[in-house]
Formats: C-alpha cells, sequence, structure tokens
C-alpha cells in the first residue's frame, strides 16, 4: 500500500514575501504544498484544511485508480494540482501532467476521471481515452448519481434515454471525435461533448462485462474496435444499444435527472435539447 506521507511542507516563500517592498506589494505568490506523489499550487491561499482535505483525497483517489487500472505503470514523476480562484470546468493539462481546479467549482468527485488521464497519458483517441476514464470512476464511486458527466443516473439509463429520441451518438461518429467543443457556458457542441462522454462510459462498461476486461485492453492497444472483439461495428452498436435499454427500460427524463442537483442551468438547457434531437 502506497499512503499519506506527512508532513507536508509549505515550500513558497513566506521569507521571501516578507523582503518584499510593504508598500508595493504586488501579488501575493502561490503557496506549494507537497504530498507524497502530488505537488499542490494553492493561488487561492485557501485555509490549511481545505489543502489537507485535497491533499487527503488526492492520494487517495491515485491508490485507488491504480488498483483499479494495473494495465499502467505507476508515475514516476510528481503530478500537479493548480488550485485557482474562480469557478470553471476542471481539467487536466498533459503537457506538464497537471490537474486545474477552480475554487468555487472544487469537485473532487471528478479525480478519478482526471487521474485516469494522467495515468494513461491521454495516449488514444477521445473515445477510448473518455470511456475509460468514465468507467473508472462509475468503479470507483458507484452509486454515485451526481459526478460529471452522468448526473441523476447511470450513464446506460442515459443511452436508454438517448433512444427515446433516437438521439445517441452513433459509435462510428463516437470513434471519430476529436475536438470535442466543451463551453462552460453551454453550446450545442458542448452538449454533444457531454453526450458523448456518457456513451463512451456506458459502451466501455458493456464491452468489459460481455467480453471481459482483456478484449476492451485489447481494443484500446489496437486502436480497432471490430477487430480486437471479432464483431462488427452495427452488431456492437444493437448490442450495446438493447442492453442498455433491457437495463433502464424507463429512465428519468433528462430535466429530471439534471434537476436532482437544482435547477438547470444555460449549459444543461443544451444537454436536453441535444437529448430530445434538437
Ligand atoms: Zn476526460
Amino acid at each position: 500500500m502506497r499512503g499519506w506521507r506527512a508532513p507536508r511542507a509549505l515550500l513558497v516563500v513566506a521569507a521571501l514575501w516578507a523582503c518584499s517592498e510593504p508598500t508595493d506589494p504586488g501579488p501575493e505568490p502561490p503557496a506549494v504544498y507537497e504530498t507524497a506523489r502530488f505537488r499542490i499550487v494553492d493561488s487561492t491561499r485557501s485555509p490549511q484544511p481545505l489543502i489537507d482535505s485535497i491533499a487527503d483525497r488526492l492520494e487517495s483517489e491515485l491508490d485507488r485508480v491504480l488498483a483499479l487500472l494495473p494495465e499502467f505503470p505507476e508515475p514516476d514523476t510528481v503530478w500537479t494540482l493548480m488550485l485557482v480562484d474562480g469557478k470553471g470546468m476542471g481539467f487536466v493539462d498533459l503537457t506538464d501532467a497537471s490537474l486545474w481546479q477552480w475554487l468555487d467549482d472544487l469537485d473532487l468527485d471528478y479525480l478519478p476521471h482526471q487521474l485516469t488521464h494522467l495515468l494513461t497519458g491521454y495516449a488514444r483517441r477521445p473515445f477510448l481515452e473518455e470511456g475509460l476514464a468514465v468507467w473508472a470512476t462509475e468503479q470507483l464511486l458507484p452509486g454515485n448519481s451526481t459526478v460529471h458527466p452522468y448526473r441523476g443516473q447511470p450513464p446506460h439509463a442515459w443511452v436508454s434515454l438517448f433512444q427515446d429520441a433516437n438521439s445517441q451518438i452513433p459509435i462510428g461518429v463516437m470513434w471519430s471525435a476529436f475536438n470535442l467543443g466543451y463551453a462552460y457556458d453551454g453550446s450545442s457542441a458542448d452538449a454533444s461533448a457531454w453526450q458523448l462522454f456518457i456513451e463512451t462510459g456506458s459502451f466501455t462498461r458493456w464491452v468489459m462485462e460481455t467480453y471481459g476486461r482483456a478484449a476492451w485492453f485489447y481494443a484500446y492497444d489496437l486502436d480497432d474496435l471490430p477487430a480486437a472483439l471479432g464483431v462488427s461495428e452495427a452488431e456492437l452498436e444493437v448490442a450495446w444499444l438493447a442492453a442498455t435499454r433491457a437495463a433502464f427500460p424507463d429512465p428519468l427524463t433528462c430535466e429530471e435527472a439534471l434537476g436532482t442537483r437544482g435547477p438547470l442551468g444555460t449549459r444543461e438547457v443544451f444537454w436536453c435539447a441535444r437529448a430530445r434531437g434538437e
């Protein structure tokens, strides 16, 4: 077991700050903390208990992701969590192995998703990488129906719902999707990206449970679903959609599901229009 090793050190740098001119202090530098396997760069100067809770969650979620995905080598570099003021979508920057989190949008239930991306290095297409990250989240946070992107009901239930309006994104379209077009304030492209996340997570789970985990990872390595699974794309699509429908024959409506966390915002209105096939 790898664990949390206290104490964390505050690296930057109260002493330098104290030497600044008192009349013109300039921006306060971020506080930098080290955990066993992460660096937290805190531009928000948040209180220590919050930093401690983030550090503990980072370490524990990485343990869980590593245990879930032994197919990938353990990281040999320190990953960075950038904590910044404001509100926005957390994201992963693979160029410097960092996670970005906004203080007013600090959804740590998204960590399994983000840590999965850092672990794999996002070496394959979004269909495979996002599917694995959503599947990992569902495995590690079972019963959690609030985590992005499948708020309100599980991915299979969403895919069942999409079939009501025949609005599901076909496997072939998802397979070719690269520019996912996220927009925090909502857009049609953002709605398609949201739906793609859900469908890839559902599809990944179905393949793992139907063909076995080794088959899914063979497809991941081969970058070719029909060749890896020995089934045509059309047959895969029919069987997957039927399985989600059978598992959730009576899904919540989009508004019911997203409304479980309060009124819908602009972004969610786009999502529900997409779900209705508009
Ligand atoms: Zn992702």
